[in-house]
């Protein structure tokens, strides 16, 4: 059997894409959707009411708090981010989706067919949502995943923690070039460190940095690899989207937001090829097109934590004071939120009805 479209990866930009695809449409994920969570799940409140998943708040904050080893500066926030919890977000956005959903690891892509181990199964259109090990994308081109580019990030998710906003690290002490985070999500908190250069070896940094606090380490370390730099968003007639395309903020590590959006795009390209309104070369150019009109944001925060990491701490510290003036905090918020508007996301109400 050929399928319409087939999308491997069953998180965020898996499922937003899948969201407006309706016929036979078959959704390949590893394992169960809503229940590999991997981040601190810190995202834009209006993203959340965007997608009617509300339910799924734990916590809203106003404001963001960077921690260097000299400052505590505290940032009120434009618009209120929250923090969600992972498995009803994606079981939220599931019950929009009309796709098969298949539970089987990919192997890698044979012409139109996609091998997984429970056998192989051919696609008209393909979507790689995988994450950052692009497994369609990688196995067409192996050098697709620069390992150079990613950070590794490593949490943890304790109890009995009463703060509110997103506090950052920035500070040497607690991780050479990179970050520690603390986000609060009612009454618990995800804590954890990320190294930009993609060093792994951060457990007993983790450990010390929770210990400082005097909070003792949750029952599961969870992490993995979060890419900091745009790869190409189509490779051949395959849509790539989410980390599986670079599509993660550098600096902040905020990758949850833009691969809805651009999953959310996706979708839609992809909903106007299979109902005859765009051909396959046009629908993969519109895709591009609209993730290339944001790569200076992208790019401009990629500047943003080489700069940081680059100078000494002290430096940090002033230019965190200065980001906190007004007009710098007008220039830098609108130019952060535009690498992945909220508000391009479509709500389940305005979902278009299936076509068949
Ligand atoms: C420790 C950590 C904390 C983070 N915290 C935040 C945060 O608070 N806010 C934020 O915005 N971003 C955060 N991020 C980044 C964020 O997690 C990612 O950018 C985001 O998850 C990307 O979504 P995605 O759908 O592209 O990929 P993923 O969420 O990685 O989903 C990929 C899906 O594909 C499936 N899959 C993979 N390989 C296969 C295969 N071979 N066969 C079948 N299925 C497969 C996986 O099971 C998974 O469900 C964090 C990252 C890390 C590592």
């Amino acid at each position: 059997m050929e399928y319409d479209c087939i999308i491997v990866g069953g998180s965020f930009a898996g499922l937003a894409a899948a969201r407006h695809l309706h016929g036979d449409v078959l959704l390949i994920e590893k394992g169960e959707i809503g229940a590999g969570q991997t981040s601190a799940c810190g995202t834009p409140l209006e993203v959340v009411e965007q997608l009617g998943l509300s339910d799924s708040v734990q916590q809203i904050h106003r404001s963001l708090v960077l921690h260097t080893a000299s400052a505590r500066i505290e940032y009120r926030l434009p618009e209120p981010y929250c923090t969600f919890d992972y498995a009803r977000f994606c079981r939220g956005l599931l019950t929009d989706v009309g796709a098969h959903v298949v539970r089987a690891v990919v192997r890698g892509l044979d012409g139109n067919e996609v091998i997984t181990d429970e056998g192989r199964f051919r696609g008209r259109v393909l979507v790689d949502a995988s994450g950052w090990r692009a497994v369609l994308a990688r196995s067409i081109d192996p050098a697709f995943v620069d390992a150079r580019a990613m950070s590794f990030g490593l949490e943890t998710e304790v109890a009995d923690v009463d703060d509110e906003g997103l506090h950052f690290w920035l500070d040497p002490a607690v991780v050479p070039q990179g970050m520690g985070w603390l986000f609060p999500a009612g009454g618990r908190a995800r804590i954890g460190l990320a190294s930009h250069p993609g060093d792994t070896d951060l457990r007993q940094r983790l450990l010390s940095f929770l210990e400082a606090r005097g909070l003792a380490c949750g029952s599961r370390i969870h992490g993995g690899y979060y890419p900091w730099r745009l790869r190409p968003a189509t490779l051949g007639s395959l849509f790539i989207v989410g980390d599986a395309a670079g599509q993660c903020l550098a600096l902040t590590g905020e990758g949850i937001r833009p691969a809805l959006v651009f999953g959310d795009f996706c979708g839609r390209v992809i909903r106007k090829l299979l109902d005859g309104q765009l051909t396959h070369q046009a629908a993969l150019d519109e895709y591009r097109g609209f993730v290339s009109q944001r790569q200076r944001n992208f790019s401009g925060m990629l500047v943003a934590q080489r700069l940081l990491d680059a100078i000494p701490n002290k430096q940090v510290t002033w230019l965190g004071r200065l980001g906190s003036l007004r007009p710098m905090r007008n220039l830098f918020f609108p130019f952060y939120e535009r690498a992945a508007d909220p508000a391009k996301l479509t709500s389940a109400s305005n979902l278009l009805p299936a076509a068949r």
